[in-house]
């Protein structure tokens, strides 16, 4: 009957809801231990050429929980952001991050780059310029080595004071990436507006001109935008070779994607892409 199925429903979302405010608070509660005990990890997914030659990666994490096993930040991030503790895992990704770079300076390596990733979020919670600046201070980096990925959504969210800070990053020598661009809203307004270094194109673009007609013509329509405001261009989501010829075809000469490789431990990523 109409009652039972209206029922079904209700306990169908109280489980839900219930299993995720059970999953949130658990995460908060580990969240500072994991910190502590380094169960978060880099793992690096290489930006590449068509030959697949590695010009850097980008820094994605991973938890590896002892009992849980490697959780996606599918798992983890949201939460994070929710409840305002992203500030302090994104902290810690940017200093694996700058170690790593400091590390493979000393050994001799100033040509791979490493992108990190910037929550929405950590504007609000931290002084993004200053943290960052005191990172590279620290391991003696140039600023040019640790790109900044930061998604439209996070520019847009407080245009005016967050280009100030993009604006002295860049100053600063910083590399700025914008990360899913075309995902959010207002995007080519924004571009107007932001001087940024690279535009990482959303995945969904590439997805699109599989099945429906135009997204060939936009996709190829954002690649030309890209170059013609003189930022580099990425491609996201790169997962077959037919993809790759027409990328390159429409003037795309970085990618990034599971065709290549996925976000693998840092000791793999030394090992495929560099020591060419
Ligand atoms: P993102 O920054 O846009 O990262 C790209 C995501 O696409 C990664 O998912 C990557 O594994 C995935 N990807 C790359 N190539 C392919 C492909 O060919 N096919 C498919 N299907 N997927 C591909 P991941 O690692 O699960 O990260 C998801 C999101 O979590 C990231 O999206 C980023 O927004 C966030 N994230 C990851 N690490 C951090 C971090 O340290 N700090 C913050 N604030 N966010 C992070
Ligand atoms: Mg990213
Ligand atoms: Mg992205
Ligand atoms: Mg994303």
């Amino acid at each position: 009957t109409i009652k039972n199925n209206y029922e079904t429903n209700i306990a169908y979302y109280d489980d839900k809801l219930l299993k995720r405010t059970l999953e949130e608070r658990r995460v908060i509660s580990e969240f500072e231990g994991a910190i502590e005990k380094k169960e978060f990890k880099m793992f690096l997914q290489p930006q590449v050429n068509t030959h697949g030659k590695a010009y850097g990666a980008e820094a994605l994490v991973r938890w590896q929980h002892p009992e849980r096993g490697l959780l996606s930040p599918f798992f983890f991030i949201d939460i994070l952001e929710t409840t305002g503790l992203i500030y302090k895992l994104d902290m810690y990704m940017w200093e694996c991050a700058a170690a790593k770079l400091s590390e493979w300076k000393k050994k001799g390596d100033t040509v791979h780059y490493i992108s990190v990733n910037i929550s929405t979020k950590d504007f609000y919670l931290i002084d993004v310029y200053e943290v960052i600046t005191s990172i590279v201070k620290k391991y003696d980096i140039e600023p040019k080595m640790l790109k900044l990925e930061i998604t439209e959504t996070a520019l847009m969210s407080d245009l005016k004071k967050n280009m100030e800070v993009i604006k002295s990053l860049r100053d600063y020598g910083f590399k700025i990436e914008i990360d899913d661009f075309g995902s959010g809203y207002s995007s080519l307004n924004m571009l107007k507006d932001i001087s940024a270094d690279v535009l990482k194109i959303d995945m969904a673009f590439l997805r699109a001109t599989e099945n429906e007609v135009k997204g060939q013509d936009i996709l190829e329509t954002i690649i030309s935008l890209g170059g013609k405001l003189g930022m580099e261009v990425i491609t996201e989501g790169v997962e077959t070779d037919k993809q790759l010829i027409m990328l390159t075809e429409m003037g795309c000469h970085i990618f990034q994607g599971y065709y290549f490789s996925k976000p693998i431990p840092v000791e793999e990523f030394e090992q495929k892409y560099m020591n060419e």
